[in-house]
């Protein structure tokens, strides 16, 4: 469908805060496959075609790495060699002059004989297959003149248009360069949302139709209410991000004086940084996968250990859960690539991968203890993905034969919830993934923006499943934490302490407004707001009935 642009008004689900309003920049997914026809009318001319379109595809690349670093740099620096590679580029040559082939034809099927080569030597070359796909779509893409699939490089400030994005791509985008994120799938806890709301773009997701605007002038986009407009002209850059002025006073604490730790989330020291800036009393959740989302291979121990302490320093003495590589589905790891499956959600990933690789478990672990004895920071350890008692206890006993001291699970799938029990009374503490629990509760796709509504973390049903691991955790006397989105919403926050949470991890953007809200509420009300809250019919009178208990005894 094509909206008549001045009219044109789409609503999606806003998830990261803010109003920005620019240009549009669409990221282009897939390049269709190159025509062997018309042949070209000077096959001698079209030949030298490929060399310079390499060569441009090669620079670019060469430039980008120049501005990151790490494994990011290694791996552009690597895919710029790899598309100046001669050998490919004589045999693209060859196909023009002997076949008459258009030159993106034939770099198509050169590239195509490589991978094919590639992919019959297994093993690490069989890992190269994408990156020289990715290369042949570049130089292809270069070749017709349009945009290679990806995100592209943004020359001015824009708003970022996408049917979504992988976690590796949302993770590198420039704050400075995308005024705001649109996507047609995604949820409200889909990994481009969170992404999003650690960089501080505003973003919307979910939102059906943005990739059919056409070429419009500008969009103006709200993260708040996720309405997304097209702008009758080109606007000038305008990026408003709504900051609730919130003081806090950095501990946090109920009016009454339960005390509940405010940690944040984390994937990058960068991040790391921003939290202890941002007053967070420190990590209930690194997600250590988010450093290794474009690596090609396992780092070694030392450099695990080396990423590790960089996250960890900023909270010399102060607590920080490290959870150990939540890799497969949604964040893939290359070097952790489980056979194809059909519906890898529900397939290996998080803590089953350590069944068959527990080597690279212990190797992480080893890292992690290392982390911690340099940098002095308090360190406990969770596992993703836990679905039984068993698997608990299997992850504390590896966890501390490797040293580690704390030692603790993420409940995040239905049937540990159930087994809550169980499940606290084989572990020093548990944390609950609202993010992951809703998802399997609902049987709904975090990623999918049609299901994004089943996603809402105030879904009764959901709080019913927390208020079951509450129960779990006060009767074994085990600490639970809640790092899922819906920690970040200070009323939600109130009802997951009524629930019986001690701590809350979250966005380092959220910690001021949480901590404000619980110090302005007694722990009463958030047992009564709870309550309220869980024998609701939908989300939306869950909102209203806890709302009603939090505001009703604060005004006497
Ligand atoms: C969750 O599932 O709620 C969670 C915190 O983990 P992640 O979002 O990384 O899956
Ligand atoms: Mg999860």
């Amino acid at each position: 469908m094509v909206q008549t642009m001045s009219s044109a008004r789409l609503k999606g689900v806003g998830v990261s805060t803010g109003r920005a309003s620019g240009p549009v920049v669409t990221v282009v997914h897939e390049l269709s496959e190159p025509s062997s026809l018309p042949a070209p009318a000077d096959p001698v001319a079209e030949a030298a075609r490929v060399r310079p379109a390499a060569e441009a595809v090669a620079a670019r690349l060469a430039a980008r790495a120049e501005t990151v670093a790490g494994n990011a740099r290694a791996l552009l620096e690597t895919t710029a060699a790899m598309a100046a590679d001669p050998a490919l580029l004589a045999q693209a040559e060859k196909l023009v002059s002997t076949r008459g082939l258009p030159a993106a034809r034939a770099v198509y099927e050169a590239a195509e004989t490589f991978t094919q080569a590639l992919a019959a030597a297994g093993g690490y070359l069989a890992e190269r297959v994408q990156d020289v796909r990715d290369i042949r779509d570049r130089i292809v893409a270069e070749l017709i003149g349009v945009e290679p699939p990806g995100v592209p490089e943004l020359a001015s400030p824009s708003v970022l248009v996408a049917r979504d994005l992988a976690p590796a791509d949302t993770a590198g985008l420039d704050p400075a360069k995308v005024l705001a994120l649109v996507t047609e799938q995604g949820g409200p806890t889909s990994h481009t949302a969170i992404l999003a709301r650690a960089l501080g773009i505003p973003a919307v997701v979910a939102c059906a139709g943005v990739l059919d605007i056409g070429d419009v002038p500008g969009l103006i986009v709200d993260g708040d209410t996720g309405v997304v407009e097209v702008a009758a002209k080109r606007v000038a850059v305008v990026t408003a991000v709504r900051q609730r002025r919130v003081e806090w006073n950095g501990v946090g604490s109920t009016a009454d004086g339960r005390r509940v730790k405010m940690l944040a989330n984390v994937g990058s020291a960068a991040e790391s940084v921003a939290a202890a800036g941002a007053g967070a009393e420190g990590i209930g959740l690194f997600r250590t996968e988010f450093c290794y989302l474009s690596a090609s291979s396992e780092p070694t121990v030392e450099a695990q250990t080396r990423a590790y302490s960089a996250v960890l320093a900023p909270f010399a003495g102060k607590p920080v859960v490290v959870r150990t590589l939540d890799a497969g589905a949604d964040k893939p790891l290359a070097f952790l690539e489980p056979d194809a499956e059909p519906n890898p959600a529900l397939g290996i990933r998080g803590l089953r991968v350590a069944f068959t690789r527990t080597d690279v478990l212990e190797r992480q672990l080893a890292a992690i203890v290392a982390a911690a004895a340099e940098t002095g920071a308090e360190v406990s350890v969770m596992a993703p993905m836990v679905a039984t008692a068993e698997e608990a206890a299997w992850f504390v006993e590896l966890a501390r034969a490797a040293g580690v001291e704390r030692a603790g699970v993420m409940v995040e799938i239905p049937a540990a919830a159930l087994a809550a029990r169980e499940v606290c009374q084989a572990a020093d503490f548990v944390s609950v993934g609202t993010n992951d629990l809703a998802q399997y509760t609902f049987a709904a796709d975090r990623q999918v923006g049609a299901v994004a509504a089943l996603n809402d973390p105030w879904q009764p049903a959901l709080l019913r499943l927390v208020a079951m691991i509450g129960k779990a955790a006060i009767e074994t006397a085990t600490p639970l934490g809640v790092c899922g989105e819906a920690a970040a919403d200070p009323q939600l926050a109130a009802v997951l302490v009524g629930i019986g949470a001690s701590s809350l991890s979250m966005n380092a953007g959220a910690l001021a407004s949480v901590g404000a809200e619980l110090a302005g509420v007694h722990s009463d009300q958030c047992q009564l707001a709870a309550k309220a809250a869980l024998p609701t019919r939908d989300p939306a009178q869950a909102r209203l009935a806890a709302r009603a208990a939090l505001t009703a005894k604060r005004s006497r």
